[in-house]
């Protein structure tokens, strides 16, 4: 059996979330917009799981708006935010996700003009150009709350209290950080935020954006009119009911989840430091459970290929962007030399790894990149 190193690209679903979600799959099959009984224990179901998320980020249930993951909520805050006003000024950090960057980056052919916030060396947003960004008038702004690669925890509130200075509208996608760092919409200060469930032990195929009730978004996905209007299309009833049950989980363990993984974390990263690794972000603050490293010379595919075949699975840069080549923007915008970003490994822990499944990696590791050092040696 391999062991799973790889929750920051999806985990596993949690027993207890499909038990609570089983039901709905199976004999309460209502529409939640039926009148039937059905159809009303179904709606129940629904309101529930969105009081638990609104629990969970600090806000009021009508505020949660149900869609089909982090890159839909993504997509539904910039073009829906955009549609709403004349081609302006966005502004978003160089180390989004894809489904930031690009829908940012397609707001330019409509006439918008778009800003890219600098990062550190350790990858976290820097403040000094946030600033100067922020002097301009914009409209949107877009910074995550925790980076996918690195893990390294940004500086939401302070851009937030920018981007009000500025009026403009600011949102930030939570998915990496919820369930691994408190996560509170008000104390915040955003206008919207995107959450995903399958992040935090949930189901895959449904999110949700979090929005300030004054924000107007338009549509991206027209029929119905569900979800006050913001997001038509039949309710997802059992996947709603698992992402609020995964949210409860998440609240219940988070303290306990975070000290285990970043024991986990730390060992593993003080083992591969004595190899000879480059720790991406070590000095930042970051979410517990992720380590980012690259060994001189070894490239990054190659060395997960091999830990997968000794059975270990890890990722290789953005876990979303695997099919392609290209050296990781957010490494990039960090200063990371091409060369070396192109050997990054991502090892992110979850709630069924133990130190006995790190001291294994370890051995697999050493032996690998030994391995490998020595073709490459022998290859020069
Ligand atoms: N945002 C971040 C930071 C992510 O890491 C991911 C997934 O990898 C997403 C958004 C996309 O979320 P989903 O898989 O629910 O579409």
């Amino acid at each position: 059996m391999q062991v799973y190193f790889d929750h920051n690209a999806t985990t596993p679903l949690d027993e207890g979330v499909l038990a609570e979600m089983l039901p709905f799959l199976r004999q309460e099959y209502g529409n939640a917009s039926s009148r039937h009984d059905f159809g009303t224990r179904a709606r129940r179901a629904v309101n529930r799981a969105r009081e638990q998320i609104a629990g969970m980020v600090n806000v009021q249930p009508v505020q949660v708006v149900f869609v089909s993951g982090g890159t839909e909520a993504n997509n539904l805050f910039i073009r829906g935010a955009a549609a709403y006003m004349k081609p302006g000024r966005i502004v978003v950090s160089a180390i989004e996700h894809p489904c930031v960057a690009r829908p940012a980056q397609d707001l330019v052919r409509q006439g918008w003009k778009l800003r890219k916030l600098a990062t550190d060396v350790q990858g976290r947003v820097d403040l000094g150009d946030a600033e100067a960004a922020l002097c301009e008038p914009t409209d949107l702004v877009s910074v995550m709350l925790a980076n996918n690669e690195t893990g390294v925890i940004q500086p939401v509130s302070t851009i937030a209290a920018m981007a009000r200075e500025m009026r403009a509208w600011m949102h930030t996608d939570a998915v990496q950080a919820l369930g691994k760092i408190p996560v509170d919409f008000e104390a915040l200060g955003v206008h919207a935020m995107t959450l995903s469930a399958h992040k935090i032990y949930g189901p895959k195929g449904i999110g949700a954006l979090v929005v300030d009730k004054r924000l107007e978004l338009k549509p991206i996905i027209h029929g119905g009119g569900h979800e006050s209007g913001m997001r038509s299309g039949t309710e997802n009833v059992p996947a709603i009911v698992g992402f609020g049950a995964a949210c409860e989980l998440a609240a219940r363990r988070m303290d306990e989840l975070a000290q285990r993984s970043r024991d986990l974390r730390d060992r593993a990263e003080k083992g591969a430091a004595n190899m000879g690794a480059q720790i991406f972000g070590r000095s930042a603050e970051r979410i517990s459970n992720t380590t980012y490293f690259a060994f001189p010379g070894i490239d990054g595919e190659t060395l997960v290929i091999e830990l997968d075949r000794a059975g270990f699975a890890v990722a290789s840069g953005a876990a979303c962007s695997s099919t392609s080549t290209e050296p990781s923007a957010t490494l990039l915008a960090m200063g990371v030399a091409p060369e070396l970003a192109r050997g990054a490994v991502r090892v992110s822990f979850g709630a069924q790894n133990t130190a006995g499944e790190v001291e294994d990696f370890l051995q697999a590791l050493g032996a690998t990149v030994s391995r490998l050092q020595r073709l490459t040696a022998v290859a020069v």
